[in-house]
């Protein structure tokens, strides 16, 4: 089977790969999309993930083939490459451990994932495909879970007015999932025209441009002079978590959701006297799959302005997609089609 192997040194070579055989419990995957997520992105662009790994989370595919004693799934099914509920003892590292390190611990999973044709999965992992959702728009359900969780952790309440700084995929999602818990106002940041075009065709009330605005005031001055209720930080660039504590309301929250690989500046002094509230959130857990899946089936979220055709490639598109990706980019979300 081929496979994107990273070598290391932010370099992705296709390699053919002997095709996995599913043990006890396993099933095997026919990957047919793989989105490529920024914390892939992030492992390609410091050079966090170990030489050999095949990435990717964000993947759907079909049942190939069920090793011994899996009776939850048969060949043919349509599957999502995660949500499932582990057993006891399986659930992922970030989960069980008191203190985990996510740069320096996240990326030591040896398992073949969805940057390749076939995949081995837990017969417990996956989840089922509804109907009338595409194998394409499958693809997102991982990314949209992290929104919902995002916003499930969030103070966020009816009819709260809401920022989501940053409009790549999860900021889309975000703003999505705060819509659907009843934000009343929703004000997206965003320097990518193209992804401000995309924010307000999926409901954004109002855009800013952080490179030819000043972004607090702008976003006070639109949430009605008071400031957002909620900021979610969906960027990770330098300035943005700062920002988001500079225009949140008096004892308002912001919820941290993207995560900076650097240093961020933060000046306490201007902001801590509103008595904010600083939460943050990780991935996501089988609960939030399973309303992000129902988000994306009942057409609360809409992931078809996302997903342009120029934006789709096949794996030997993938080493030049990362590259771009690391660049501030205008693409919104990337998949790799089988
Ligand atoms: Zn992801």
């Amino acid at each position: 089977m081929r496979a994107a192997v990273y070598k290391g040194k932010q370099e992705l070579v296709i390699e053919d790969l002997p095709l996995p055989e599913p043990g006890a419990g396993e099933i095997l995957v026919k990957v047919s999309h793989s989105a490529i997520c920024g914390t892939d992105v992030h492992a390609f662009l410091y050079d966090i993930a170990p030489p050999g790994t095949v990435m990717g989370h964000e993947f759907s595919g079909t049942v190939a083939a069920v090793g011994p004693g899996v009776t939850m799934w048969k060949e043919g099914d349509r599957i999502i490459g995660g949500g499932g509920t582990p057993p006891p003892g399986s659930e992922a590292p970030l989960r069980r451990q008191e203190q985990y390190n996510y740069r320096l611990e996240g990326f030591a999973d040896t398992r073949k994932r969805g940057y390749a044709e076939f995949t081995l999965l837990n017969d417990w992992a996956p989840l089922s495909i509804p109907d009338n959702v595409s194998d394409l728009k499958a693809a997102l359900t991982e990314p949209c879970s992290v929104a919902v969780r995002a916003v499930r952790l969030s103070n966020m309440k009816l009819g709260d007015v809401v920022a989501v700084l940053g409009a790549g995929p999860i900021g889309l999602l975000t703003m999505q999932a705060a819509r659907a818990a009843g934000a009343r106002k929703i004000i997206v940041s965003e320097p990518s025209a193209t992804r401000r075009d995309t924010a307000l065709q999926l409901g954004a009330d109002a855009v800013v441009n952080p490179s030819s605005e000043d972004v607090i005031s702008s976003i006070v001055n639109l949430a009605e002079g008071d400031g957002p209720h909620v900021v979610f930080e969906c960027a990770a660039a330098p300035s943005t978590l700062d920002a988001a504590l500079n225009m949140v309301r008096k004892k308002g929250s912001v919820m941290l959701v993207a995560l900076a690989w650097e240093n961020v500046p933060l000046l306490p002094v201007d902001w801590a006297g509103k008595e904010i509230q600083l939460n943050t959130t990780f991935g996501a857990e089988p609960y939030d799959w399973k309303v992000a899946l129902d988000l994306i089936s009942n057409g609360k979220v809409d992931l078809e302005p996302m997903l342009l055709d120029t934006d789709i490639l096949t794996l030997d598109g993938i080493q030049e997609a990362f590259e771009a990706l690391v660049k501030p980019s205008t693409q919104v979300q990337m998949v790799v089609r089988f």
